[in-house]
């Protein structure tokens, strides 16, 4: 049996739409003890964002749910809020050059930095499409990704990334030291077992989960919970983590999910999941 913490490191909670903290309470139920909980999309939350105004508005909401889930909780929920790369699409489908969406983006994150240098949030969200686009696109989504990489390093905390799929992410990681963010301060969240250059953060199917137990390196585990009443199996549900984490546990992977729901969330987030762990049952 593992009785540790056990951390989602990637999910939504949507307090308009879908279950919000009762999706918080099913992965407590589960044996899940803290989660990072990621804003939705803006354009999901509040529609058309112009400015700074629509970020704070999409972020408030997060960190108003992500404290209710806090208290659902025997250990700690926190906001990871930011910017969704799929954002620059909408953006010139309204009208944007994609240096003018690069702009408004940047926004988002310096907004998104300050929520995590005077408020609540532990990281920041970004990265860039995952499906096709043109050059221009690609470029500009690239120097926001930078960006986030560079608020981050001022205030000092972690990246996650939402990108394409595959391994090949050594020229992201070399960007971020360029920008003065550590590597190993940077998660590509939604990703197999294994990515080169970043912490991964597996998506919690039990071939990629397995893969990252048997290797030595840090890494999560998320579902990307997205919370939304339409796509009810679109992805993953919240007891997820807590129901794989015993299955590895009963596979002798105790080690390596003390990596993922303790050394990795310490290294990456500066976070104890151990010391905010009460022993009393919620
Ligand atoms: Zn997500």
């Amino acid at each position: 049996m593992y009785d540790g913490p056990v951390l989602d490191n990637h999910l939504h909670l949507d307090p308009i739409n879908g279950r919000g903290v009762e999706a918080a309470e099913a992965f407590a139920r589960a044996g899940g003890t803290h989660l990072n909980v990621l804003n939705k999309p803006s354009w999901h939350l509040v529609g058309d964002v112009e400015g700074e105004d629509g970020f704070r508005e999409t972020f408030d909401l997060t960190v108003e749910v992500t404290e209710k889930a806090d208290e659902r909780l025997r250990g700690r929920a926190w906001p990871v809020l930011g910017v969704h790369p799929a954002l620059i699409s909408q953006l010139i489908t309204r009208g944007y050059e994609p240096s003018e969406a690069a702009e408004l983006m940047k926004v988002g994150i310096d907004v998104a930095a300050e929520y995590v240098a005077e408020g609540p949030a532990l990281a920041i969200k970004s990265g860039r499409p995952h499906y096709e686009v043109e050059d221009a696109v690609w470029d500009a989504s690239n120097d926001v990704m930078r960006h986030a990489f560079a608020r981050a390093a001022e205030v000092g905390c972690a990246v996650q990334l939402h990108a394409e799929g595959g391994e090949a992410f050594e020229p992201v990681a070399e960007w971020a030291e360029a920008e003065g963010l550590a590597r190993d301060r940077v998660v590509k969240h939604y990703s197999g077992g294994y990515v080169e250059g970043l912490i991964p953060s597996v998506i919690s199917h039990k071939d990629e989960l397995e893969r990252a137990c048997e290797g030595d390196w840090p890494f999560f585990m998320e579902t990307d919970f997205i919370d939304d009443p339409d796509r009810p199996g679109a992805v993953l549900g919240p007891k997820t983590v807590p129901k794989r984490t015993q299955w590895l546990a009963e596979s002798g992977y105790e080690d390596a999910l003390y990596r993922a729901h303790v050394e990795t969330p310490a290294s990456v987030y500066g976070v104890d999941t151990e010391a905010t762990l009460s022993t009393d049952s919620v």
